[in-house]
């Protein structure tokens, strides 16, 4: 039987519940069990899809076309294992689903009430990966915090499930903050008595508390969380703050929560957790040789969350490399023609960013250019990608207006034009071309050096693609199309010829680069930029 924990948030947002049960859902798997992770949000969009980035950071993209929370990254980077659309729920996606069951009359005329309508929905989505048999242990874990008006169905949901599932085959973990007052020199409790005060308003006991912490919790201060919440004194988690969240799991294991939990859930914890790849990579990671500066040229840069997976990719590629890599955020608006060299002064490689729309544009043509003349090490990510090809267009082919159909409806060099199955299309939310797609990479080309093979598969999420219409004429000028759609055609990687490293694909790699499996792109531009280095 399937066994359930549900991790919640209490006192403030931004605790890293993500982080937490996806360090959890790591040891469990470490110790043998089948572990995946969902996530709950109460917002009332029907997917992360249609928000800006600035709203809850980067969307992730599942293999199967889902667009979700960020959240998703954490749990495939930790497990090596893909989520699907069923791991991830908002309201907005049981509003809708019960919305429409009481369109098509299914309710035979009953109110349709949050209670027990909607919570009946979100029990059974909490349940939908458990119905395969497929894991031992499903983590749910509900985004908000504790007392938020829009979070109550989904606890509530939580206290019927508990009650249905039966003793011992569920447990709620609560994230809270324990503060630290510097004028009283103090740990404070009180907010976590108050949140968890506030679950058993609605009628749930925390199992475990994890507390995050800047200091150390004292035999004194875990007594008294667990007197006043109700808990056993070791299921009160220090988690305290960690220099890399690669750390967590480790020092969740030096916790016990895993033992912890599996006891509760009267679960074995007699194989000892299997980590020697995981701390093998950490040691990488901590110990590097060397190090390499890179540019990152994207217009949300204020907020690096919006780039999480591809500054995560550059964390893995860089234990790959034992080299620790710099990432510099360069807002694509600020860069000129006329600053680009002092911008990218001491750069060992450059990234241009994914993104919408047509700010920064310039700024980013304006790097590419750079890097493209200077033999800097490039790579390009989906926008990015087709920006390098916009650039060569302008600057190398003298197609003076050449631009993305996106930017530009009326340009005579449509170079990157609007997919055909996107033309007709006029809803925003899950219309894109989105998850996993067949590659095939063309022998003798950088993009085969890099995976070694010819048959690769990558996720996707965009409306535009390279107009094969201008293929032949970038070839011949030294633009290659390394990549394509077995079925469709359409290009899917370029790269100059005469260059130490210009790749650019139209695909996310950033969106499969886990600790297990370091993308092939990232370790291969990380070890360009490095070279790039040592010859200067
Ligand atoms: N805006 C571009 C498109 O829709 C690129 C999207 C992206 O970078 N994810 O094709």
């Amino acid at each position: 039987m399937t066994k359930y924990i549900f991790v919640t948030g209490g006192v403030t947002s931004s605790l890293g519940k993500g982080i937490i049960a996806a360090s959890l859902a790591k040891l469990l798997q470490a110790r043998g069990y089948k572990v995946t992770i969902q996530k709950f949000d109460p917002y009332i969009n029907i997917d992360p899809g249609t928000l800006n980035p600035y709203e809850h950071g980067e969307c992730y993209v599942t293999e199967d076309g889902a667009e979700t929370d960020l959240d998703l990254g954490h749990y495939e980077r930790f497990l090596n294992v893909p989520t699907s659309q069923a791991n991830n729920v908002t309201t907005g996606r049981i509003y809708q689903h019960v919305i429409q069951q009481e369109r098509e009359g299914a309710y035979l005329g009953k109110t349709v009430q949050v209670i027990p309508h909607i919570t009946d929905e979100i029990k059974r989505r909490m349940q939908l990966l458990g119905e395969s048999n497929e894991y031992d242990i499903i983590i749910t874990e509900l985004g908000g915090t504790v007392g938020d008006i829009e979070s109550l169905p989904f606890v509530e949901a939580v206290r019927q499930l508990r009650w249905e599932l039966g003793a011992n085959n569920s447990l709620v973990i609560h994230l809270t903050l324990v503060p630290y007052l510097a004028a009283a020199g103090e740990l404070k409790t009180k907010p976590t008595q108050h949140s968890v005060k506030t679950l058993l308003e609605y009628g749930v006991q925390p199992d475990i508390l994890v507390c995050r912490t800047e200091h150390k919790l004292s035999q004194e201060i875990r007594k008294k969380l667990a007197q006043f919440c109700n808990v056993n004194i070791n299921a009160v988690v220090e988690s305290i703050d960690a220099s890399t969240i690669y750390d967590v799991p480790l020092l969740m294991l030096k916790e016990n929560l895993d033992k912890t939990a599996l006891t509760k859930l009267k679960l074995s914890s007699k194989n000892e957790p299997d980590l020697e790849n995981w701390k093998n990579f950490l040691g990488k990671l901590k110990n590097p040789t060397n190090d390499v500066n890179i540019a990152l040229v994207g217009k949300y840069v204020e907020l690096p969350d919006a780039y999480k997976s591809i500054t995560e990719g550059f964390i893995h590629a860089g234990a790959t490399n034992e080299c620790k890599v710099k990432v510099s955020y360069i807002a694509a608006e600020s860069v000129t023609k006329e600053n680009v060299a002092e911008k990218l002064k001491g750069m060992d490689g450059v990234l241009v960013a994914p993104g919408f729309g047509e700010r920064g544009l310039d700024g980013k043509l304006n790097a590419i250019k750079y890097v493209r003349e200077n033999n800097i090490p490039f790579f390009g990510i989906c926008l990015g990608m087709q920006c390098s090809v916009i650039e060569f267009g302008r600057n190398v082919l003298g197609l003076k207006d050449a631009n993305s159909f996106e930017m530009d409806a009326n340009t005579s060099n449509p170079v990157i034009n609007l997919m055909e199955e996107q033309k007709n299309i006029t809803n925003m939310g899950g219309t894109m071309r989105l998850g996993a797609y067949d590659c095939e990479i063309k022998k003798g080309t950088k993009a085969f050096a890099i995976y070694g093979k010819t048959k690769i598969s990558e996720r996707h999420r965009h409306r535009y693609e390279f107009n094969n219409d201008y293929l032949k004429q970038y070839e011949a000028a030294g633009m290659i199309a390394s990549g394509f759609n077995p079925e469709t055609g359409l290009v899917e990687i370029v790269e100059l010829k005469n260059h130490p490293f210009f790749v650019a694909g139209q695909f996310h790699p950033e969106l499969k680069s886990t600790v297990a499996n370091p993308h092939p792109l990232f370790v291969s531009f990380v070890a360009a930029a490095l070279a790039n280095k040592k010859s200067k």
